[in-house]
């Protein structure tokens, strides 16, 4: 399969995005009112999400970055997380708002949690855009879920396939794996 030549289908829309992104926002803002939280992006997934979700709270925010990488290039979970770029500054003490693209078996954000706690946060709460209810295998702590969706792969919005298809402005679903 040629990276490059995916056969498409959009699936959620740039308004759709916008108007979910704006909601979480909201929430978001009044849940940390008057609070300075850390706003975690995991990278790489999640970095259009991010960039515009933060725009939509409200409060003092300081920006870390986190990258991790589990699917080494394919479309199956490997469950495995290797950890690409480490957070920058300690977050003891502080509020953490972390940010996923996609939770498909959970074990990328369990790890994250876990890895999240180990540093002694205030508290840690979870945002996902995209979840796949069918594909869970671990029980995860999703506090805050933009849209739930089936078990297909997507990419777009920063989700890729083998690195591409990152920076298209929409989500699809892909329909030509065999
Ligand atoms: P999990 O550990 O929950 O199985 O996998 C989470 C990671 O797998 C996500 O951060 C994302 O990188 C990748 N992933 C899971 N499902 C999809 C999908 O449908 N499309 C893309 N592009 N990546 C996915």
């Amino acid at each position: 399969m040629n990276a490059k030549n995916l056969d498409l289908k959009p699936y959620i829309t740039e308004a759709q995005l916008q108007e979910k992104i704006k909601s979480i926002g909201a929430d978001l803002t009044k849940k940390f009112q008057g609070k300075k939280v850390v706003a975690v992006c995991v990278l790489k997934g999640s970095f259009l999400f991010y960039s515009d979700l933060i725009r939509e709270i409200n409060t003092d925010i300081t920006c870390e970055f986190f990258g991790v990488s589990s699917y080494h290039g394919g479309t199956t979970s490997s469950g495995e997380v290797k950890v690409t770029l480490d957070l920058a500054n300690p977050i003891e003490g502080q509020h953490v708002i972390l940010i996923e693209d996609i939770v498909d078996t959970g074990l990328t954000m369990n790890y994250l949690i876990k890895s999240m706690e180990s540093r002694k946060p205030a508290s840690v709460t979870t945002v996902t855009l995209l979840e796949k209810p069918e594909a869970l295998k671990v029980p995860c702590k999703l506090d805050h879920v933009g849209f739930k969706i089936t078990n297909e792969f997507v990419v777009g919005y920063g989700l890729d396939y083998q690195g591409y298809y990152r920076n298209l402005p929409y989500i699809a679903q892909v329909q030509n794996f065999q």
